[in-house]
């Protein structure tokens, strides 16, 4: 049965050229740094962050987690939005793994100010945890892929760093929005010590991400990495889809925009939406009319239909476009939700 994917970008599946491009990849022990694919796309994410050096990792949630526990002791504070991935979905690892205290600050649509921050950091004493980490996403995932303006994004990382905090930017949908606003990712990370792409997301890979900031950094991350189990071997049959992937797979991100753009607008008119999100990259948040069924229940009747999607509030549900939908899926995804 067709499923019409809707629920993560995570969801799509290499493409055939992608696996051919891991098939004919030159390989090598990673930890050597003899591997060819990974050593190279090491050196062109670093370049694309702006940053001095770069790792290849599992996953995402192992570079926040690895940039956490390199910026930060235990007992010390870091700020975030309370709808940041690490505090919603990374199983508690920065308490678990580092050993720090979250001050998560409620935002509208994900952004923090310089002046929230300014609010947030504690004062030197030996009473309160040290302010030590500010983390920022962008895009900002539970705020429904709204995108930072760089400006913005830019003064509160050296709002932090002036009150002398590390930064750290988790960038699993920076390319998203380094296609939406036309400004280079590296813009985007300019102020921030470390900052991270992942593959699976938009860029449509199976595996990977890449963590990247100063060479001190990197060695810190290397040694967390081996530590933490994430050193791998003949990596470049992964990083050769990523790569790829470099090459391929931003430029038609703007597509997924288009995509999400033309659902939101599609699903303003239906009368179970109460509200569209503003749609500012590959997420549509929509908010369900108190009258009708809730997210939960919503969300089965679509997935009797063949089209899946995140039930992220009581009435709130999260639509995301990527790599493996087009017209006909959201054409589906439509019909569906008007049969509710
Ligand atoms: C998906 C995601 C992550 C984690 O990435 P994984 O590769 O799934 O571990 C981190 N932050 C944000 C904002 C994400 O959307």
């Amino acid at each position: 049965m067709h499923m019409h994917e809707f629920y993560s970008d995570t969801q799509t599946r290499p493409t055939q050229a992608m696996r051919q491009a891991a098939l004919d990849a030159p390989l090598g022990d990673e930890r050597h740094d003899a591997d060819p694919p990974t050593t190279e796309l090491c050196a062109r994410v670093a370049d694309m962050l702006g940053m001095e050096a770069a790792v290849f990792l599992p996953s995402g949630t192992m570079c926040n987690e690895i940039a956490i526990a390199v910026h930060t002791r235990p007992g010390d504070e870091v700020i975030c939005t309370r709808e940041s991935h690490i505090i919603f979905a990374e199983s508690g690892g920065p308490a678990a793994l580092s050993g720090v205290m979250m001050c998560p600050i409620d935002v509208e649509r994900g952004l923090l100010t310089p002046e929230q921050v300014r609010a947030h950091v504690r004062p030197a004493s030996a009473h309160a945890p040290r302010s030590r980490l500010l983390i920022a996403e962008q895009t900002a995932n539970l705020a429904g892929g709204a995108v930072w303006p760089v400006a913005q994004l830019n003064a509160v990382a050296r709002e932090a760093k002036s009150a002398g905090l590390a930064t750290h930017l988790d960038g699993a949908r920076l390319l998203n929005a380094q296609v939406a606003t036309g400004i280079p990712a590296a813009e985007h990370a300019r102020d921030f010590d470390s900052a991270w792409i992942a593959f699976t997301k938009g860029l449509g890979c199976p595996v990977g991400a890449v963590l990247a900031g100063s060479r001190d950094f990197i060695a810190d991350a290397w040694l967390l990495k081996r530590r933490w189990g994430g050193a791998m071997r003949q990596t470049g049959v992964l990083t050769a889809m990523c790569l790829y992937a470099l090459d391929h797979h931003i430029d038609r991100l703007a597509e997924d925009h288009d995509l999400a753009r033309s659902i939101g607008a599609r699903l303003s008119e239906l009368p179970a939406i109460s509200k569209v999100h503003p749609v500012e990259s590959n997420i549509v948040m929509v908010d369900l009319n108190a009258t009708g069924p809730d997210a939960r229940e919503t969300a089965r009747r679509l997935r009797e239909q063949q089209v899946t999607v995140t039930v992220v509030g009581a009435r709130r549900l999260r639509i995301v476009t990527h790599l493996d939908v087009g017209a006909a899926d959201a054409d589906a995804l439509i019909a569906a939700m008007r049969k509710i």
